[in-house]
């Protein structure tokens, strides 16, 4: 089955048009990067498909169900966001739980979930800690927590690393790799960075001027540029 589906989606604010006939089928856990200059409305597109916005125009499709008439709890979306703001008062294990306690998840599951993902992001030594205690790189692993926690069938990763040092970024991009072994569930990660797209993406969407320029693997994107465009963004030889 497929995953997330995209049918004409449009959106202005206001007289300006932000997104113009948006489509797009993802396969079953795959792992897409959204590439493309600052202003061409792929966090736009991550907030209509998340609930935080409504598209003019369009569908959007989880798994064989229509989502966007939902509110954003009941669509199996998670979404991490680039500036990852944790609750400063509370603490990691709280940050985590805060959104299941919301949905009146018990709490012997929510300690479930939470020791789980913990586990997962190296981060089991950190829960009683708030988060001005925690590296930037930390922190950054707790707001991916409160994604996975809710269990989404699609996650939302909204420039996830852009806050991290060239170094962390290096390194979170190999745990972003590895965890993606570990959730059963597709990803979809807008980034500007050409090589994070590159190495962790099963696929590349290029995004300008409201709309996809292209999709293919890393190699059609950079062996293939559909236009010029493409080829001087990806800097292809063609
Ligand atoms: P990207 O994430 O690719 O940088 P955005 O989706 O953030 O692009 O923005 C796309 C365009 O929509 C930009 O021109 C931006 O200024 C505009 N925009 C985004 N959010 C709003 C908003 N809430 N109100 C008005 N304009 C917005
Ligand atoms: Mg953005």
């Amino acid at each position: 089955m497929p995953s997330l589906e995209l049918n004409d989606v449009g959106k202005a604010y206001g007289a300006v048009p932000v997104l113009d006939g948006v489509s797009l089928a993802m396969e079953g856990r795959e792992f897409v990067a959204f590439l493309g200059p600052s202003g061409s409305g792929k966090s736009t597109l991550l907030r209509i498909i998340a609930g935080l916005e409504t598209a003019d125009r369009g569908e959007v499709w989880l798994e064989g169900r229509r989502i966007d008439m939902l509110p954003p709890g009941e669509r199996g979306v998670a979404m991490v966001f680039q500036h990852y703001a944790l609750y400063p008062h509370m603490t990691v294990f709280e940050n985590m739980a805060f959104g299941l306690r919301n949905a009146g998840v018990l709490r012997e599951e929510i300690a479930a979930r939470v020791g789980e993902a913990a586990r997962v992001l190296e981060i089991e030594s950190q829960l009683e800690k708030k988060p001005g205690q925690l590296s930037g790189g930390q922190r950054q692993r707790v707001a991916i927590g409160r994604a996975i926690v809710k269990q989404p069938r699609l996650f939302l990763l909204d420039e996830p690393l852009s806050n991290l040092d060239a170094a962390l970024r290096m390194r979170t991009r190999v745990e972003l790799a590895q965890l993606r072994q570990r959730v059963d569930a597709a990803v979809i990660m807008v980034t500007h960075d050409q090589a994070e797209a590159m190495t962790l993406a099963d696929r590349i969407v290029v995004m300008a001027d409201r709309r996809i320029q292209q999709v293919g693997t890393p190699m059609d994107i950079y062996a293939r540029p559909a236009n010029s465009f493409v080829a001087r963004f990806v800097g292809s030889p063609a």
